[in-house]
């Protein structure tokens, strides 16, 4: 659920009228409503209430790294999944404690290794014997100790999109299930580093519980031998994954509640700390992307609604042939069948095709539903169009979170060398 509703004809969020953003802000805009993020953290944390160990919930920064979210999630009671160090300095700006920062990736770096080492996290969830190499490297020569996981791939096919599917062999995430006892054993010989959990993660956008029973199923069963082998496994890492409903016309996504009870029922008797990395569910219905209508074009079926946002603000269309619901911010009670696009020279900058909506006109506002996830943290500046500005809300008060990026500073962040510089003339 969220908390973006008609009030008297338009929309709001919480209880501020969209318009009154556009007309203040400018469009396109994202929307944050705080009310949906901090009811999705406590609905997740309630889910898993009934473990027998209080779970550590994570947060995977990079569905929504803005500051004032990640700061309203902190207060909400949880921690970080960060894939960079900008993300790791990105969670501890916000005030989430490092020893509630998990380290996942494939491609850490010497560096952000060392960073991480400094802040002290929870936990690095290492994905290669390489990378375990590196990290023993660094934490031995910094005199220290890495706390690490394994991240494992267990072959399951997590039924999303290919492109957010993670734990599939084929996959570049992780370590082979069947390499998983060599990778242990490896490690255990190293030094600088401290063998603690095993960690999984299959995909993004999961609408069905059973790929991730059976690769919970999987680990239960690694947690065990790996146990017989003498490594201490006292933490389990069981990733994100949760889908939301974007399109009302499809079945809903399991809820938090069912996957609660799949995940007790499934690691009763692990005796672990179980680790989890919710993204999506936390911040996607917590956010829309608000943008006007800037004219509406004959096309030869259906007219072509050309609106100020674009694929560089709202990347998920066509990255992942993503559906968002769209709709109109103040609608006058037509329907009308429309594709709606935005104004970059490509034809995947395309929102919606044949789309049945509300219908709209020159001028009017629009709604991107289901926008906080995967969101405003991929816009770029392609066709030279300025990053999106963000707003959050927080009952009927409201505060620009992310300014809009002048045209200016965006042009002056090149620089000409030298001999491009017109030359004094004597
Ligand atoms: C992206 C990611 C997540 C979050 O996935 P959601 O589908 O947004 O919940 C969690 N863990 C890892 C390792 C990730 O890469």
């Amino acid at each position: 659920m969220d908390h973006f509703d008609l009030r008297d004809g338009v929309m709001h969020a919480e209880d501020v009228a969209l318009p009154a953003i556009a007309e203040a802000v400018g469009t396109p805009v994202y929307v944050y409503a705080t009310a949906t993020m901090e009811r999705h953290a406590r609905v997740f944390r309630e889910a898993l209430a009934a473990l027998p160990q209080p779970p550590l919930v994570a947060y995977a920064v990079k569905a929504n790294p803005n500051a004032a979210v990640l700061a309203t999630l902190a207060r909400a009671g949880l921690g970080a999944d960060v894939v960079s160090g900008g993300e790791l300095l990105r969670a501890l700006n916000a005030g989430i404690a490092p020893d509630r920062i998990v380290f996942s990736g494939v491609g850490k770096t010497a560096e952000e290794m060392a960073l991480a080492l400094r802040h002290g996290i929870f936990q690095f969830n290492v994905e290669s014997e390489p990378e375990v190499e590196m990290l023993s490297a660094v934490a031995h020569g910094m005199g220290t100790t890495a706390p690490i996981a394994f991240r494992i791939n267990p072959d399951v096919d997590a039924g999303t999109h290919a492109k957010i599917s993670t734990g599939k062999s084929e996959n570049k995430f992780g370590v082979a299930y069947d390499r998983a006892h060599a990778a242990y054993a490896l490690a255990r010989g190293l030094p600088g580093l401290s063998i603690r959990g095993v960690a999984v993660h299959i995909g993004s956008q999961l609408t069905d519980l059973k790929p991730l029973e059976a690769a919970f199923g999987k680990i239960g069963t690694l947690i065990e031998s790996l146990r017989r082998a003498g490594h201490p496994i006292r933490v389990a890492d069981l990733g994100g994954g949760l889908g939301v409903p974007y399109d009302p016309a499809q079945p809903v996504p399991p809820s938090p509640a069912a996957y609660g009870e799949m995940v007790a029922r499934i690691t009763a008797g692990w005796d672990a700390r179980l680790v989890f990395e919710p993204g999506r569910l936390i911040v996607a219905n917590a956010g829309v992307l608000l943008t006007r209508v800037i004219r509406v074009k004959q096309g030869v079926a259906e007219p072509f609604v050309i609106v100020d946002a674009a694929m560089n603000d709202l990347m998920r269309p066509s990255l992942y042939d993503a559906w968002h619901d769209i709709r109109a911010v103040a609608p006058d009670g037509r329907r009308f069948t429309a594709n709606v696009v935005g104004p970059v020279c490509e034809s995947g900058d395309t929102f919606a095709m044949h789309r049945p909506m509300e219908h709209v006109a020159a001028g009017d506002l629009i709604a991107f539903m289901t926008a906080g996830a995967y969101g405003a943290t991929m816009a770029g500046t392609y066709n030279s169009r300025p990053l999106t500005p963000e707003v959050i809300v927080s009952g009927n008060k409201w505060s620009i979170v992310r300014a809009r990026q002048p045209l200016e500073a965006l042009i002056a962040a090149d620089n000409l060398p030298p001999w491009l510089v017109a030359e004094e003339t004597a």
